[in-house]
């Protein structure tokens, strides 16, 4: 059976009774509530843990893992390569665990994230299907009430000194309002919510919407699978052959002798990723040696094109050269013309996520795929027998939606925060996010987010990127229990100039010139606001000088002073 997919933005709702039960004493008294149990929450309750804290981490799913256990569809991996694509907290962890290719496969991913729990001893304090639903600050006692649902179960309360927020950037799925989608009578997926038992598309012929990250990995797959594969394009992304295979046990070897070099090279590159960046411009050389470059880069595969050139993000005549670059490799793959043209993106390469692909642009070759482009003439209707557009009607026995997510505030805003005065993060960022370093925003005390806009998150091998956030918020909390600190809270001032600073420097790219996710422009209605910020280690030495300067730009409240405090939201 396919699982149901709503026609609206996916609420992923387990009851709604919790908003209506009534107001009793909490059933738990915590110093910490972390919220998501993906890679965040894992080791924000690893390190909380630690520290003498108690923690309780709730998470909907009925597995921890986070997007790994969400995303199971066909070919799903990481792209940022796994021996950085993983923890690095602990020596003797990254020394002991084995991956197995270049790019691990999600169930590998999953295998590992599971090991991490098994060998800290994790599960015992995650709380699995159970929503946060509501979170809400009192001013009287600087702490945080919390209501949660459970699937099947009744509703509970608990209150917490501080709120870790850890429910993921790509966590709440984008299903587009398509006309008639409720009345397809086929199977019907999306990439963000598989079926663990897998599905099997021998002989069925299927349609897949989209041609981001999720369906460049999947289409391969199920146009080899399937009778027939029909592909609705909106929008053509640039993909980088992946060149994935198995890990050499000499390369293994190489990396573990030194493995803190390799971060550390890593951690100096605005992607976070180890790219082999040249601190050259397009400029400095002949479109001869571009291509040169390019090529040697491509043939290694992965996001290392990037680094090809510093100015790759910023400037018109780097950017244009990768794009053509590009473009004249799917022309070269792709044999019929029209459909190469179809393929090739025109936008900003980078601007929209990039993509990395095993056999993506080949399989446009094959003679069961079709190719619909969508992007003059949208998708109609979705009919009981398939999909509509151009008033010819497409037949097809599955669906795929792989059309991604309501990125960086979908699964905050999904929770109803009341802060001080009873104003909710919702009505605070009606326009769009607004965060101090994404870790907090003005007017929420103790409310840390992981990975939040406003810091590289997305921009960035996330891993890296959270583990920075979890070590900050651990060490933050632990300050504020050692000198006797009750509430923290980001100062507006300091907020609004952060903002002004995270918009300065996107202005200074060419990121904002087409319609991405980092701009909520996949979502109808979202605001647009570029969310992450592009450039890890000025982020990182921004943090930690706000460390050193005592918590710069946050005002830190003793529990004395509780009532009294004037409110920093402005
Ligand atoms: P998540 O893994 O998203 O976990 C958040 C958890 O919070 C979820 O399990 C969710 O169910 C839970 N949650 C949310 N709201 C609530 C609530 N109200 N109550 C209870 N629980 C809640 N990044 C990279 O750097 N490299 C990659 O190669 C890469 N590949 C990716 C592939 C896919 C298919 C996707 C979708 C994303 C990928 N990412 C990649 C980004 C990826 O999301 C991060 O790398 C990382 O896994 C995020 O971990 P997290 O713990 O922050 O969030
Ligand atoms: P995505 O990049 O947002 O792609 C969604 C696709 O659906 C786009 O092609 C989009 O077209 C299309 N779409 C959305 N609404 C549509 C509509 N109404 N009609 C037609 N088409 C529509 O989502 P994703 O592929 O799930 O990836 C999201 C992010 O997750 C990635 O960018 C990446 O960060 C991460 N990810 C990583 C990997 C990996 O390789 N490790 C794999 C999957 C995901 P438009 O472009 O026109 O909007």
């Amino acid at each position: 059976m396919a699982e149901p997919v709503s026609s609206s933005m996916e609420s992923q709702k387990l009851s709604s009774a919790a908003g209506k039960s009534p107001r009793t004493a909490p059933q738990r008294e915590l110093d910490v509530v972390v919220v998501g149990a993906g890679f965040a929450g894992l080791y924000m309750l690893h390190r909380l843990r630690g520290m003498g804290f108690s923690v309780r981490v709730y998470e909907l799913g009925t597995g921890i893992g986070g997007t790994w256990f969400w995303n199971r569809y066909p070919g799903a991996r990481c792209d940022v390569e796994s021996m950085e694509y993983s923890y690095q907290f602990s020596k003797e962890l990254q020394q002991d665990w084995e991956w197995s290719e270049r790019y691990a496969t999600q169930p590998e991913i999953l295998r590992y994230i599971d090991h991490v729990a098994d060998r800290f001893d994790l599960r015992r304090d995650v709380q699995l299907e159970t929503r946060v639903e509501t979170a809400t600050f009192d001013e009287a006692t600087g702490r945080w009430e919390v209501e949660l649902s459970r699937a099947g179960g009744s509703p509970e309360r608990v209150s917490a000194q501080h709120v870790v927020l850890a429910t993921g950037c790509l966590s709440v799925r984008n299903t587009p309002k398509f006309p008639g989608l409720d009345n397809f009578q086929g199977e019907k997926y999306h990439t963000g919510n598989w079926p663990h038992s897998g599905v099997d598309f021998t002989g069925k012929r299927v349609g897949i919407i989209g041609t981001g990250s999720s369906a460049v990995q999947s289409i391969p797959i199920i146009a080899e699978q399937s009778s027939h594969l029909t592909v609705f394009q909106r929008t053509p992304n640039y993909s980088i052959p992946a060149r994935n295979g198995q890990l050499e046990a000499e390369e293994v070897k190489r990396v573990k002798a030194d493995y803190d070099a390799l971060r550390q090279r890593a951690s100096q590159v605005g992607f976070g990723i180890d790219l082999a960046p040249r601190d050259r411009t397009a400029k400095e050389d002949t479109p001869e040696e571009r291509k040169r470059e390019f090529e040697e880069r491509w043939k290694k595969g992965g996001f290392g094109f990037l680094g090809a050139y510093s100015d790759i993000v910023t400037d018109t005549v780097a950017n244009e050269a990768a794009q053509e670059f590009v473009r004249e490799k799917i022309h070269q793959v792709v044999k019929d013309p029209k459909i190469a043209e179809l393929l090739s993106p025109k936008t900003v390469i980078g601007c929209k996520r990039l993509c990395l692909d095993t056999g993506y642009f080949e399989t446009f070759n094959r003679d069961n795929v079709t190719l619909i482009d969508v992007s003059g003439s949208p998708i109609e209707e979705i009919t009981a027998k398939g999909v509509k557009v151009d008033g010819r009607e497409h037949e097809l026995d599955c669906l795929v939606l792989a059309t991604g997510f309501d990125a960086m505030t979908g699964s905050l805003l999904a929770i109803d925060t009341k802060g001080r005065g009873g104003r909710t993060l919702r009505q605070k960022w009606a326009e769009g996010p607004r965060s101090y370093l994404g870790i907090q925003s003005a007017g929420f005390p103790n409310l840390f987010i992981i990975t939040g806009p406003q810091s590289p998150s997305v921009l960035t091998n996330m891993l890296p990127s959270i583990e920075q956030h979890v070590n900050w918020i651990a060490d933050c909390i632990g300050h504020l229990r050692d000198h006797e600190v009750a509430t923290i809270e980001a100062d507006l001032e300091a907020e609004d100039q952060w903002v002004a600073h995270v918009n300065e420097v996107a202005g200074g790219t060419l990121l904002l010139t087409c319609n991405s996710w980092y701009l909520g422009a996949n979502v109808p209605g979202k605001p647009r606001v570029f969310m992450p910020y592009l450039g890890f280690p000025p982020y990182v030495e921004k943090c930690n000088d706000v460390v050193a300067k005592g918590y710069e730009g946050f005002v830190l409240t003793k529990q004395s002073d509780l009532a009294s405090a004037p409110s920093p939201q402005g």
